[in-house]
């Protein structure tokens, strides 16, 4: 893909609200240090590791390619996996650059360092649209302490910074929120885009607007489902998240993954979940025979096995009952049943708006991926403005061959959540107006 097919306009006529829009005098003959998030899938072939999945590096391409259109000079700079602040070869950006120079056919050169003497020359050599990318930020632990010094010297390579990197922005680091106290700081354009479509689901979702929330980790959902609630028609339930909820409404969920509470033990998600759970519990049956749909919606029925890599499955039939679970046995609720696949595909059918984060089943095994693929159908099939977010949600659409079926993809997973959350983010409150 190339920058051309990205819809310009748009971002002039709307730009986002509150965040420090770059004009064209920001940037002409300036070095601008843009924070991109390359944290991308790599292989390994033969000695060398090669880019797998490059979204979040096309992401980047419009605001590249309009920098080099304003004769800037452009350095680069992203983390990638979790090298702990050491150099470690195997999390080297170097596979970054090759994708850039050769598929994107920018002129990029590498450098192996990220601050110091050699960087400083490469910087002072670069010409006019000419493109420099930094090593991995966290080769050096100082990154993610978010280090004045650190973001400091950083700093001293370029004349302004942009935050291309939304789905790192809930990270207080040093390339992201400390930076912005020393240059003059701006919003990227797909980071503008990131925040436009995720306020409007905040804001004003055309009703009725459907959630559906899956996946694991329940310590980074609960409380975007806390909030989005309140915008949201109904809210639909799955994956490991789910399980929370069903424990919380009373139901038997044997060894289904579960997260209790947080490392400290500080919050209980039970007790989290229990209260969205209470306050949206529908008791009451309306007079004509209209029974209001609670708003959160957990599965009536799951796919249940002793572990994920077991073939004797069951369709568990859900209640607070349970007196048709089988007792003292080993099982995981796995993914949501057919009667609940049905009934969330029904509901998503009849939506507007959908946003959805989160597998609703294991769906890396084909046992466990009914479910899944059943929403990723209905979604994909309807007729709502959808949105879509989360590594692992990304992964299991092209799994289906879905991709391109929906309105908008996110590339961001924890930020997006914290961001639908309310919470403030440290990298959008630097280029915030
Ligand atoms: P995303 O990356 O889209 O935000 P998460 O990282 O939160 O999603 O969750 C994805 C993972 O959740 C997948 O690896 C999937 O196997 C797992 N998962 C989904 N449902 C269950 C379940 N019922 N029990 C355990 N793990 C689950
Ligand atoms: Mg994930």
């Amino acid at each position: 893909m190339q920058a051309t097919d990205f819809p310009k306009k748009y971002y002039q006529e709307r730009p986002a609200m509150n965040l420090k829009i770059f004009t064209n005098k920001d940037v002409t003959n300036k070095t601008v240090l843009v924070r991109t998030d390359y944290n991308v899938p790599l292989k390994k072939k033969g000695k060398s590791w090669q880019v797998v999945e490059a979204q979040r590096i096309q992401n980047s391409l419009p605001l590249i390619e309009e920098l080099r259109k304003n004769k800037a000079k452009i350095i680069l700079m992203s983390h990638l996996g979790r090298p702990k602040g050491e150099v470690k070869s195997d999390f080297s950006l170097k596979p970054i650059a090759e994708y850039l120079k050769k598929s994107c056919r920018l002129p990029v050169t590498f450098s192996e360092e990220v601050i110091g003497e050699k960087v400083n020359k490469m910087v002072s050599e670069l010409k006019e649209g000419e493109i420099l990318l930094l090593e991995n930020l966290r080769f050096h632990s100082e990154e993610k302490k978010n280090d004045t010094a650190f973001a400091k010297k950083l700093a001293s390579l370029a004349d302004i910074y942009i935050n291309e990197a939304f789905s790192a922005s809930h990270r207080a680091h040093a390339s992201i929120a400390a930076i912005g106290k020393y240059l003059p700081s701006f919003a990227g354009l797909h980071l503008q885009k990131e925040v436009e479509h995720l306020s409007k689901l905040m804001t004003n979702p055309v009703q009725p607007f459907v959630m559906v929330i899956g996946g694991a980790k329940i310590s980074d959902k609960v409380e975007a489902v806390g909030n989005l609630h309140k915008v949201a028609s109904v809210v639909l339930l799955g994956g490991g998240v789910a399980n929370n909820f069903l424990k919380a409404e009373g139901i038997e969920t044997h060894k289904s993954y579960l997260e209790e509470a947080d490392k400290d033990n500080k919050i209980s998600y039970l007790d989290l979940a229990g209260k969205l759970v209470t306050e949206n519990r529908t008791e009451k049956i309306l007079k004509d025979g209209y029974i209001p749909l609670p708003k959160l919606m957990t599965p009536i029925d799951v796919v249940a096995a002793p572990n994920k890599d077991s073939r004797k499955t069951q369709v568990i039939n859900l209640s607070s009952g349970m007196k048709d679970t089988p007792d003292d046995e080993d099982l995981m609720y796995l993914d949501i049943g057919p009667r609940t696949a049905k009934l969330y595909a029904d509901l998503l059918i009849q939506a507007r708006t959908i946003f959805w984060n989160g597998p609703l089943g294991v769906f890396e095994k084909s046992q466990f991926s009914h479910g899944t693929q059943a929403v990723a159908r209905a979604i994909a099939s309807s007729d709502a403005e959808s949105f879509i977010g989360g590594g692992d949600t990304i992964a299991a659409i092209n799994k289906f061959g879905l991709a391109g079926r929906f309105s908008y993809i996110s590339s961001a997973g924890g930020a997006a959540l914290e961001f639908l959350a309310g919470k403030k983010l440290p990298g959008l409150e630097v280029i915030e107006k």
